[in-house]
């Protein structure tokens, strides 16, 4: 697996795919809906990427027609003390999912195999055994009624250097840029590599990953809704059963 091969940008008319995703972004609106009113199937979509790889534009986007009610977005930080006591999986599973509800992770148990491995945080003998761990409670979770979808958000490290630098340029973007960041950006190959092995380790039948060319912000957009409509619909959904209002009348 290597992601040099994968484009990072995807072709498509501008003003077409915008429109095309405002009717899949609308879709997903009525479908969380129905998610949250037949309190039956859980979904979790996890979005990893680069830093400025447009995780927080893909949720604001591509969830803007979907109700608080019902939707959760959880974004994974370092670990705290009280998680750091814990297994990696922990802080995780406390936040999956429960009927009827859509959650985003922003991050994931993935970092315990990205940031943990490039870093060197914990010996590769202990994050080497978190591929299965990781296939294994995934399974777990679509097993027990999960519809897992994951994205890997593809950017080119040229395309990051325009946004951390947009980053430093907007006073409205600044608050977002950490110095970590640029020491991150110099681990650039070590993050693909890192990535890769994710990609090709952990794309189950249950729970897949798809890669995002998302250069262009409303190809990405597009493709994540496009992605999601399809997983939804496919559950097949029904409104549950009315009581029975025979003969009933609102006076
Ligand atoms: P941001 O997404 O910009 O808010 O940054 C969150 C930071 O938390 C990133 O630098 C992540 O690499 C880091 N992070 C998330 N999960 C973990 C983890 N399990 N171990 C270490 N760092 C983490
Ligand atoms: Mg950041």
């Amino acid at each position: 697996m290597r992601l040099a091969g994968h484009p990072t940008t995807a072709e498509g008319d501008k003003a077409r795919t915008v429109e095309r995703t405002a009717k899949l972004v609308d879709r997903i609106g009525e479908l969380q809906e129905l998610l949250y009113a037949e309190h039956e199937r859980k979904v979790l979509i996890i979005l990893q990427g680069m830093d400025t790889s447009g995780k927080d534009g893909t949720v604001r986007k591509v969830l803007r027609e979907t109700s608080p009610q019902g939707v959760r977005v959880v974004s994974f930080k370092k670990p705290s003390e009280v998680e750091l006591d814990h297994d990696y999986l922990w802080r995780v599973h406390a936040q999956v999912p429960g009927r009827g509800e859509l959650v985003v992770f922003n991050r994931s148990h993935y970092e315990d195999v990205l940031v943990v491995r490039v870093h060197s945080l914990v010996p590769k003998i202990v994050w080497k055994k978190r591929y299965d761990h990781i296939n294994a409670f995934e399974r777990m979770l679509a097993d027990e009624g999960t519809t897992i979808l994951k994205f890997f958000l593809h950017i080119s490290r040229e395309e990051q250097r325009e946004r951390l630098q947009a980053r430093l340029d907007d006073p409205t973007k600044r608050w977002k840029f950490e110095h970590g960041d640029l020491a991150e950006r110099r681990l650039w190959d070590d993050y693909m590599r890192a990535y890769e092995e994710v990609l090709e380790k952990t794309s189950t039948d249950w729970a897949p990953w798809t890669i995002v060319p998302a250069d262009r912000k409303f190809m990405r957009d597009f493709l994540v809704a496009g992605a999601v409509v399809k997983a939804l619909e496919k559950l097949k959904m029904q409104y549950p059963d009315p009581p029975d209002v025979e003969g009933v009348i609102v006076e």
